[in-house]
């Protein structure tokens, strides 16, 4: 199923993210977090492209096991900096054979020491999305960034560059992580403003590592509310106490999320098939409803 067609239900939406081992003597233990995943019949799953250490062959398989053998509508991730355009178009040929319909255009990361150079054949997602829709009937979603890209000036920029996406052809977005729910209804406010009216996913980070995130907040520009930093300074030292609070802390933005009408959640589970049970019971009746 195109996610565009599920983002036209009227009732919420729960979708979970994995990310594809890093060597195959890894591709076991994923493959089986990603089929207890699958068991919970989500809306859809998507699986990372080079992130999180992810190789990036292993993606297009991944997305295919969970389409074929768990019936689950997969969406794949796919960077195109420093690729060439046949890497690109090898890899998309790859999706759909396998018969994915569902891709996420990204530029990636630029890698270290890289900033002014030639990272490769697409400068911008919006390029690599002209080039997927030019290669296949695929349903195409961007990356969009509620507290503005690290690299742009200004949120206001930034959100000109995503209407420069949105143009190319991306049916949807899906943000960042954000742990203030407001900064998302602001953010979404002047979209619209923009004159962007495409469906936008809310990308919802359960904390488990607290150390962890808080510095992938620092570099991505982040804010932790208050609240936020109270239970990482009390629990973070504590596994399962952390993960616990953590695991609370999504639920109460998801479930205030579809109640101000944020219809599209998505669950960076990294992997976790704990983490996307728990917070999958903890809004039964809701997403059901
Ligand atoms: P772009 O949309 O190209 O934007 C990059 C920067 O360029 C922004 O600052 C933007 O404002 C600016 N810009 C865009 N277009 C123009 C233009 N025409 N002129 C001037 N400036 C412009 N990374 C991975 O490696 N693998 C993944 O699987 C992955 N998944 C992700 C999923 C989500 C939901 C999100 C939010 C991010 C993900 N990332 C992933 C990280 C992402 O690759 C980085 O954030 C990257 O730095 C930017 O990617 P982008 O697609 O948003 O880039």
């Amino acid at each position: 199923m195109k996610l565009s067609e599920l983002f036209s239900l009227t009732r919420p939406t729960l979708s979970f993210e994995v990310f594809p081992p890093k060597a195959q003597d890894l591709f076991d233990s994923v493959s089986s977090a990603v089929s207890e995943i699958a068991d919970l019949n989500p809306d859809y799953m998507s699986v990372t492209y080079g992130a999180g250490g992810g190789t990036s062959d292993f993606t297009v398989k991944i997305a295919e096991d969970i389409e074929k053998n768990h019936g689950v509508t997969a969406l794949a991730h796919l960077t195109c900096v420093s690729s060439s355009k046949e890497r690109v178009d090898s890899q998309i040929a790859q999706l759909k054979n396998a018969g994915i319909e569902n891709i996420l255009a990204l530029r990636g990361d630029i890698p270290k020491g890289m900033e002014n150079g030639d990272f490769g054949a697409f400068k911008y997602a919006s390029e690599l999305i002209c080039e997927i829709k030019k290669q296949g009937n695929f349903c195409v979603g961007g990356a969009c960034y509620p507290e503005g890209h690290t690299e742009c000036k200004s949120l206001d920029e930034d959100i000109s560059n995503i209407a420069k996406k949105v143009e190319a052809g991306c049916d949807y977005l899906t943000t960042q992580m954000f742990f203030d729910n407001d900064i998302l209804y602001s953010y979404i406010d002047k979209l619209r403003k923009k004159g962007i009216f495409v469906p936008v996913v809310a990308g919802i980070m359960p904390i488990t590592n607290a150390k962890q995130i808080m510095r992938a907040c620092e570099l991505s520009g982040t804010a932790l509310p208050k609240r936020f930093i109270k239970i990482a300074e009390r629990f973070g030292d504590k596994p399962q106490a952390m993960a616990q609070a953590g695991i609370a802390y999504a639920t109460e933005q998801i479930i205030d999320l579809y109640a101000n009408g944020i219809k599209n959640v998505h669950v960076y589970s990294m992997n976790k098939p704990f983490v996307a049970r728990k917070i999958q019971e903890n809004l039964s009746e809701i997403i059901n409803d």
